[in-house]
């Protein structure tokens, strides 16, 4: 069998578990872990850009706040996390990625109700993978198309947690329409959000249009940043829900996710939004996130 060592690995394959950085190769968790069994468990997903976590505070907060809600705490002080993460960004040798954090509540005889705070050592995982600036670069210039699909998740959809079955298959469905994005729609015809983006459209007047924070959709960072760089250049935005009606009749649309910043919808269920083309507002949101992200003074300083 082949030989590995984590000092020959390629770039992109070294994984983090419990305390080992170790190649993708022999990486592993317990059978018994409670993510794996019963999808006990939280994650994060981070944009690395020039060698550094973006926007690390605040997914340090959801994460927080994601345990918080599953009953447990950071499975580390927020320093030691943020060495592991920049270890991490090192050992793979990624300068422009993303960084996958994912915390369970640990490895346990398979039982529904979970130990008790403290009594169980939680797993913590880590991975890298570079980004596809070509697939990324289409999808901006093109723009994509979503497809309108049944929002069937559950009652707290604003805990970043690893159950995503709905979501994948939404998202599947999505893709036998052609579209890249399932946009769900809650039982009164409300659009919640993408099954892993948020969802925004512009209305004829230039005000964008997101749907505000509840437990039917997950809080974004990005959705959080664009808020912010929004309110900051005095553009009109409001947080409301929508239906597909109205994304229809829209100006522009989009989606944003720290995978994607934020990407062009052109089209909704096979009809197209606007004049077909990405919108002068989503490009402009787009360079306002990223101008805003390489001024942080710890991405600028470091
Ligand atoms: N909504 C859902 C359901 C998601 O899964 C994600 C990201 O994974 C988002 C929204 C976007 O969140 P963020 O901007 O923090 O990446």
């Amino acid at each position: 069998m082949k030989k590995w060592s984590a000092a020959r690995a390629p770039a992109g394959r070294i994984a983090y578990v419990n305390g080992r950085y170790l190649p993708f190769a022999i990486a592993g968790v317990h059978i018994e872990d409670r993510a794996l069994q019963l999808g006990d468990g939280i994650y994060e997903v981070c944009n690395v850009i020039s060698g550094r976590p973006l926007d690390e505070e605040p997914h340090l907060d959801r994460m927080e706040r994601s345990l918080r809600e599953l009953g447990m705490d950071m499975p580390m002080s927020r320093a030691a996390l943020k060495l592991v993460m920049r270890e991490m960004i090192a050992r793979n040798r990624i300068a422009d990625g993303f960084l996958y954090i994912q915390v369970t509540r640990g490895a346990v005889k398979r039982d529904h109700i979970p130990p008790p705070p403290g009594a169980l050592r939680p797993t913590l995982i880590m991975t890298m993978r570079t980004q596809d600036p070509g697939a990324l670069n289409q999808r901006m210039e093109k723009g994509i198309a979503v497809s309108s699909q049944p929002d069937i998740r559950w009652g707290r959809c604003d805990i970043k947690t690893v159950q995503l079955l709905p979501n994948l298959l939404a998202k599947q469905a999505a893709r036998k329409m052609g579209a890249f994005e399932a946009w769900l729609v809650d039982d009164d015809g409300y659009v919640t959000e993408g099954s892993s983006t948020n969802a925004w459209i512009v209305d004829k007047d230039g005000t964008a249009i997101t749907r505000d924070l509840s437990h039917a959709i997950l809080p974004g960072v990005t959705r959080r940043i664009i808020l912010e760089a929004m309110a900051e250049a005095q553009l009109k935005v409001v947080e409301r829900k929508f239906t597909i009606a109205e994304a229809l009749a829209a100006r522009e649309a989009f989606l944003s996710s720290a995978t994607g910043a934020a990407v062009p919808v052109v089209a909704v269920d096979g009809q197209t939004i606007g004049n077909g083309a990405p919108g002068a507002l989503t490009r402009r949101i787009r360079e306002l996130y990223f101008a805003r992200a390489c001024v942080k003074p710890d991405l600028k300083n470091a």
